[in-house]
């Protein structure tokens, strides 16, 4: 359903992403983990078109994300690590325009705007201007905004950054329950047990390159002294492991 092919991205003589080759599936949520500039927020922006794959192939179904952008933008929501609102537009005006760039009719535009202001407890602040909101109720408002055309593969970079637990746990349930449906949830992130808690399989890249692609329990086989959790043996995958007294 979705696959990197070969997919290289350079800054001049920089290589941010090298040589990515990755395939998910419906039904999988998959965290994509790595240190400061390994190169996740590049593969995440040229999976949603904001930047062009210096070479190599990104597909999503049976489109190619460079020669069919617009297909593309239907099956793919984004949640970027710095989300933008129109502050001069209350939190239901930008739901509406966001589906109205998408072209829904009327009807289903009124209903979607109502589904996810449900889902994302919006409510009870959708007519306030967006300038007014918290960060966790701007974030929420982003992660609605996204949804509201129940893309195929949602795409979100650092999902946890600066919510409140509340807000964590909203969004947690709603990663899970969002790719037990039978979609696919790409996220990055540097919250460790949030990835271990609901990630199906983690990519760890390191320097532009995956190092490691799998379930945790398969990571803990094969690297058995590294203890148990997903933040110790991704520090051993690292060569960062704790050191021995
Ligand atoms: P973080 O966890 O800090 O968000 P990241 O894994 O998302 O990091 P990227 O932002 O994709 O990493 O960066 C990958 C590499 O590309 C880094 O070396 C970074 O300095 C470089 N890079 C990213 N954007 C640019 C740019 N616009 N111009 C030049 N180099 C860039």
């Amino acid at each position: 359903m979705l696959r990197f092919d070969n997919v290289t991205r350079t800054y001049g003589s920089r290589v941010a992403v090298d040589h990515l080759t990755l395939s998910l599936e419906r039904g999988e949520l998959f965290a994509l983990l790595g240190h400061n500039g390994a190169g996740k927020t590049t593969t995440i922006k040229m999976l949603v078109g904001l930047l062009k794959p210096s070479s190599g192939t990104i597909y999503v179904g049976p489109y190619d994300v460079t020669h069919n952008p617009r297909e593309v933008s239907r099956l793919v929501g984004y949640v970027p690590d710095l989300p933008f609102l129109y502050d001069k537009l209350s939190g239901r005006e930008f739901l509406r325009f966001v589906a109205d760039m998408y072209g829904m009719p009327e009807a289903a535009a009124k209903e979607a705007v109502d589904r996810e202001a449900e889902r994302f407890q919006l409510k009870d602040f959708q007519d306030q201007l967006t300038e007014s909101y918290s960060h966790g109720m701007r974030q929420r408002t982003v992660f609605a905004a996204a949804m509201i055309h129940q893309p195929d593969v949602l795409v979100v970079d650092e999902p946890m950054v600066g919510l409140d637990p509340h807000s964590i746990r909203l969004v947690k349930d709603l990663l899970k329950s969002y790719s037990q449906s039978g979609k696919i949830v790409l996220m990055s992130t540097h919250t460790l047990t949030v990835a271990e808690e609901i990630a199906d399989r983690v990519g760890v890249m390191k320097s532009g390159k995956i190092v490691f692609e799998g379930k945790v329990e398969e990571l803990r086989s094969s690297i058995p002294d590294a203890g148990q959790s997903l933040e110790s043996l991704y520090l051993a995958l690292m060569g960062e492991g704790e050191p021995s007294e």
